[in-house]
């Protein structure tokens, strides 16, 4: 990029933020203050392949900035989230199992489709981003980021810079192993995190209780969601009361491991799962603070996430904004 088009990228006012799920493609319109200006979700589609899901990412993109009252020009850069592991040049995906992408050349695919300059990061690394730059963790320069879904994403956020690690792999908290034996992961080790906290486990681990002759008020149905479970957690449900519990201590397992290893003053718990509230996150407190060295020395905050669902496509847009600015997308 030349010096002038150098300081034009410093210019600009607007950025897109693109957060391609498994399910859904999540994007908007962010200005430089952080604001959301305007947002839309569309389904993947990803069993149509790699080209098909880009080319409806182009189509929301360009209709977003249309409807703004936007041209594509005044639109510094597009970051984009993917639910996978992205190389260190943030311009491949080295593999995303829920999109079904492997070593793919995302940037320079996405740049053709956008006529814009593009970054790609991991979605939890992004969603940390939007957290600090303006949600739960903003003013704090260490904490890290889960966010609890389908799977567990986790993002780290060290001496106010994204720590992405050596290869651009970091910070992978749902493989983090609890359980030697524990239920196979999609990455092909078993007992990680992941496997026993994610909302997917949450509901395997019910159901189990269920089949394994337990009593509780979600017995009688067929198919139930974590949050059901939560619920009834909520009403008494001993069954699902125990369930949560277990989940929670294994959470709390993962975080205090994580506060031992880095010392972080603070935990930003996102997703899905985060919107069960009071009854994970007691449980969550108490259990990091039994496990943490010195806790009367090092107190240690828990708290929600404040982005929901754009935090994201927020952090998306923060990355493209900060490397345009250096001049770097
Ligand atoms: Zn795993």
């Amino acid at each position: 990029m030349g010096k002038v088009e150098k300081i034009m990228a410093g210019q600009k006012r607007w950025f897109l933020g693109i957060d391609i799920g498994g399910t859904n493609i999540k994007a908007g319109v962010v200005d430089t203050q952080g604001k959301v200006v305007r947002q839309a979700k569309i389904p993947t589609g990803r069993e149509e392949g790699m080209e098909a899901v880009l080319k409806r990412v182009a189509r929301l993109a360009g209709r977003l900035i249309e409807e703004c009252g936007l041209e594509m020009e005044e639109v510094g850069g597009a970051g984009i989230g993917v639910p996978g592991i992205v190389n260190l040049e943030r311009s491949m995906v080295l593999n995303a199992p829920n999109l079904g992408w492997y070593r793919q050349p995302l940037r320079e695919r996405l740049k053709e489709h956008l006529g814009l300059p593009v970054l790609i990061d991991n979605d939890a690394n992004l969603a940390a981003v939007g957290e600090y730059w303006v949600g739960a963790g903003n003013g704090e320069s260490n904490f890290l980021m889960v966010t609890i879904g389908t799977g567990i994403g986790s993002g780290l956020i060290l001496n106010g810079e994204l720590y992405r690690g050596s290869t651009g792999a970091g910070a992978e908290l749902g493989h983090m192993i609890l359980d030697r034996e524990g239920y196979l992961c999609g990455c092909g080790n078993r007992g990680c995190l992941e496997t026993l906290t994610s909302a997917t486990a949450i509901v395997r681990r019910m159901k189990e209780a269920i089949e394994a002759g337990g009593d509780s008020i979600l017995g009688h149905k067929k198919d139930f969601h974590a949050r059901d479970v939560f619920d009834a957690a909520l009403r008494g449900d001993k069954l699902s009361r125990q369930v949560v519990a277990e989940m929670a201590d294994y959470l709390a397992i993962a975080l205090a491991n994580v506060v031992n290893l880095l010392d972080i003053p603070l935990i930003v718990v996102g997703g899905g799962v985060a919107q069960a509230g009071g009854i994970l996150f007691e449980r969550l407190r108490r259990g990091v603070k039994e496990r943490i060295l010195v806790p009367e020395d090092r107190p240690v905050r828990i708290i929600p996430a404040r982005l929901g669902n754009a935090a994201g496509l927020i952090g998306a847009a923060k990355l493209a904004m900060d490397l345009g600015l250096r001049g770097e997308v």
